[in-house]
């Protein structure tokens, strides 16, 4: 039984004594959420200024959202693809019309998506491509963030994401990211080449925002050494970084496109592979899939997900505040502070850089009082804080944020 009275020291202490130890969150315990603020259980209102990694692009409890998801879930909620049921048809046109691709391949989390878009880039390589079965090398970045598998954890280079978890999966090289250069000398030293599968910005590694042209240039590489773009955009797409997709910024259309977080604005977990025929088609029936995957349920949420990202122009609004952001976070704090060495991203999607060693508790530090001034934010890797609020602000409350995050940090 849920307790309506628990206090945050309770909460705090069952999740201690009774769940696995496997995150460090910051010690606030919320019970409620609307747009962009949520409450702890004592009441106090905070600004989410992290958004679930950027799954709450929408808000917090949209009513649009919520609606289609009571809605659904008093008619079917679960089918397996047994069965067809009377949404996933309807989902599928509508979601691949709103990217722009010819099929998806519906999925649940984020690393689900990676997984699934793994296996469709081998296969494709196999069957399509004529490399030898078990050949197939799939370049990623240095410093990649795209889940928690075991087969995706083998190529990062995270060593706590890793250490005690292998054996790992082979076939993947690691390169620099933003780095042309490494991506061609990668692609001629191998006819096995697969895929390159990339962050159009490194979100987890602290949102590094590759050089201008850097993905059209990567993409036009990978159609020279026919190889397959794909982008992970779990965390950078749907509006947050002021365009629909972030790839939009240099109008690049990935071969396979990887959706999740935002797909669904946080009410559930949706994720999503899109392809168009050539590839998607290599997979047949019995070869992929998940309980779970395109139940209705998951999207009657996405479709009114989307739909409030068209009617609200998210990603118009995600654009304006950003620049906003960054400019006024540029102007009152890096220029005029020695604490943070410098603010960075697109959008939404923005981090500051504290003036501190990676090993330092500072950035920890100025996200406990961020809390206790009213704003939640946590630091990504040491002295780095990501700044991503839900894209329903308006300009008042970003510059009330702002003002929070400046005065906070000026006196430290
Ligand atoms: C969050 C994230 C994932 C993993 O998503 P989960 O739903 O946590 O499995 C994958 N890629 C990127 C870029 C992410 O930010």
């Amino acid at each position: 039984m849920v307790s309506e009275t628990i206090s945050s020291q309770q909460a705090i202490d069952l999740e201690n004594k009774y769940g696995a130890h496997n995150y460090h969150p910051l010690p606030v315990v919320l019970s409620r959420g609307e747009g962009v603020y949520v409450w702890d259980v004592e009441g106090k209102r905070y600004y989410d200024f992290l958004s679930a990694y950027s799954a709450v692009n929408q808000g917090h409890c949209h009513p649009k959202i919520i609606s289609a998801l009571t809605e659904q879930a008093s008619k079917l909620t679960l089918t397996s693809r047994a069965f067809y049921n009377d949404v996933l048809g309807s989902y599928e046109k509508f979601v691949t019309e709103f990217f722009g691709y010819e099929k998806v391949l519906p999925m649940n989390t984020g690393a689900e998506a990676v997984e699934t878009a793994i296996k469709l880039c081998r296969k494709y390589a196999y069957e399509k491509k004529g490399i030898a079965e078990n050949d197939a090398q799939i370049i990623v970045c240095k410093n990649n963030f795209h889940g928690r598998t075991t087969t995706i954890i083998s190529f990062s280079n995270d060593e706590d994401a890793r250490k005690n978890f292998g054996p790992f999966t082979a076939g993947f090289i690691k390169i620099e990211y933003d780095n042309l250069q490494a991506l061609e000398e990668a692609f001629k030293s191998s006819n096995n080449i697969a895929g390159f599968l990339v962050e159009p910005i490194q979100g987890e590694a602290g949102v590094y925002v590759p050089s201008e042209g850097y993905l059209k240039k990567a993409k036009a590489l990978c159609e020279k050494y026919d190889v397959l773009f794909i982008a992970d955009e779990v965390q950078t797409g749907v509006a947050r970084t002021g365009k629909l997709l972030a790839v939009n910024h240099e109008n690049v259309q990935p071969d396979i496109l990887i959706l999740g977080k935002a797909l669904s604005g946080g009410v559930y977990p949706v994720s999503a592979v899109f392809a168009n025929d050539e590839i998607m088609n290599v997979i047949k029936p019995g070869q992929h899939g998940s309980t779970f995957g395109g139940n209705p349920l998951a999207c009657a949420v996405a479709i009114a997900a989307l739909n409030v990202v068209k009617e609200e122009a998210l990603a118009e609004n995600a654009e304006k505040l950003g620049n906003l952001f960054r400019s006024e976070i540029q102007n009152r704090l890096v220029d005029k502070c020695d604490l943070v060495k410098l603010v960075r991203g697109k959008g939404l999607l923005n981090a500051i850089v504290i003036n501190d060693s990676e090993a330092s508790s500072t950035a920890w530090d100025i996200c406990i009082k961020l809390r206790d001034n009213g704003l939640l934010a946590k630091p990504t890797h040491g002295n780095i804080i990501r700044f991503a609020p839900p894209l329903v602000m308006d300009k008042e409350q970003l510059l009330d944020c702002v003002s929070i995050i400046t005065k906070t940090i000026s006196e430290f």
